[in-house]
């Protein structure tokens, strides 16, 4: 039908509007209230979109809780935005089924004959690439651009760099110090991944860290971090340099994954690593996504002798109950607060907080992302325990770090 829609607008110079759309987080639906609901909802859904557009027009199930609505006879893509705005507000009115009230949302995807495709291939596969555009926000429309193709391609290239840069041996790891504020030398550090990538150089986390999670990858690649960063911490206790600890960062996939406390165990056995010697970064997104199996994970690695700390402390969804309950040791203040510190008040006031929240749970506080001296006076005043941030020193490839640690340089030279 697309086909032959885009064959009639050829001659009355028209043009064809295909809409992907894809209900938001469906599966949850069908998990949770039985695939007989499931499909009665995909019914209702259909008699409403149905409803939505004129009989000219066809509205297909493309599969699961896929459908593409096909609009012909298009003037201005204005109208086009009409019709998906009314589809997803179609789509989010309440349902009752089986004595209950249910909501939905869908993301939509748009592409149009002439601008993005003359044939029904190119035209759904564009349409859908808007649709994981679209995706991201939920209960959103967008048009394809050709710009999102591009991303695609990236994406994709990136993908496949990725999944060959560890047995290339393309990944290292950058230490952070962490600096105790009352006696101003080294306690710690982080170990911080970074991606030597041929021909664009040193990659940051932030760009592919999002990718190798949506990927499945940071499994293998979180395990390279854990071992080499207690490879790396047992290496510099040989060489007689003073014993700290290092902080891993985990992620929400290698948490979910439930063998954590396995591989932890592992890792420290063959690297001979004392387990109060590592420290594992969490995000309270992580936690709080699942709090009760994440109260007994956390259980599981504390019993191996490592501390816990929570990441980004106060960007995510905090529960201060579930807070009281995990055993963490650590608070790391996000360096969005830290960056207010001396810009306005309520961020200072915000920081001081963290700090006697953590302080009142018998927890340290960490401050991250310390740049000024201003900042790192503040901190030491409202009583923060340890810092890290450029004041200090960037994260370092591994030898540096291991000069900086010889040289015992502590926070009282930087005054001077
Ligand atoms: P994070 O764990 O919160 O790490 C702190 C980030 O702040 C690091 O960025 C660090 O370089 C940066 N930073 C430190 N001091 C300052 C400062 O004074 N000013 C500013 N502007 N930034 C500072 P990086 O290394 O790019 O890492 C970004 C994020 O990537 C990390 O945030 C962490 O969430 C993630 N990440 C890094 N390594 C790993 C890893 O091995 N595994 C996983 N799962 N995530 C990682
Ligand atoms: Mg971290
Ligand atoms: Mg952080």
């Amino acid at each position: 039908r697309i086909d032959q829609a885009v064959r009639q607008a050829r001659r009355t110079k028209d043009a064809v509007a295909v809409i992907m759309l894809d209900l938001d987080r469906f599966k949850m639906v069908n998990d949770s209230l039985g695939h007989a609901l499931g499909d009665e909802l995909l019914r209702i859904v259909a008699r409403r979109l149905m409803g939505l557009v004129r009989e000219t027009d066809t509205v297909a199930r493309f599969g699961g809780d896929e459908f593409v609505v096909l609009l012909t006879g298009i003037s201005q893509t204005e109208d086009v935005r009409i019709i998906a705005g009314k589809i997803l507000a179609s789509v989010a009115d309440p349902y009752e089924v089986a004595g209950r009230e249910i909501s939905l949302t869908a993301s939509l995807g748009i592409s149009l004959y002439p601008a993005d495709g003359c044939d029904s291939t190119t035209l759904i596969r564009n349409a859908d690439t808007a649709m994981y555009q679209s995706k991201k926000q939920k209960d959103h429309f967008c048009f394809y651009s050709t710009e999102m193709n591009s991303h695609m391609l990236e994406t994709l290239e990136l993908e496949a760099a990725l999944r060959q840069a560890l047995e290339r041996e393309e990944f290292e790891l950058h230490y952070q110090p962490k600096v105790c504020l009352a006696s101003g030398q080294v306690n710690g550090c982080e170990a911080l991944l970074r991606w030597r990538r041929p021909q664009f150089g040193l990659v940051s986390p932030a760009q592919f860290i999002p990718l190798a999670e949506e990927t499945g990858l940071i499994v293998p690649i979180g395990a390279w971090v854990l071992r080499e960063a207690c490879r790396q911490n047992r290496a510099w206790q040989h060489q007689g340099l003073p014993a700290i600890s290092v902080a891993v960062n985990l992620s929400a996939r290698q948490f979910r994954k439930g063998d954590l406390a396995d591989l932890v165990k592992q890792v420290l056995t063959a690297s001979t690593l004392d387990p109060a010697h590592l420290e594992l970064e969490l995000t309270e997104s992580m936690i709080m996504d699942n709090p009760i199996g994440a109260q007994q994970s956390l259980h599981e690695l504390k019993a191996l002798g490592v501390s816990l700390s929570l990441d980004d402390f106060g960007t995510g969804y905090s529960s201060l109950n579930y807070l009281r309950r995990f055993p963490v040791d650590y608070l790391k203040i996000d360096q969005s607060f830290i960056r207010d510190i001396v810009s306005d008040r309520s961020g200072a006031s915000v920081v001081a907080s963290i700090i006697s929240i953590a302080h009142n749970l018998h927890l340290e506080a960490i401050a991250e992302g310390v740049e000024t001296r201003e900042q790192l006076e503040f901190l030491m005043a409202s009583g923060c325990d340890s810092m890290q941030g450029y004041y200090f020193s960037k994260p370092l490839p591994a030898p540096d770090f291991a000069d900086l640690l010889a040289s015992a340089r502590s926070l009282a030279d930087l005054s001077s």
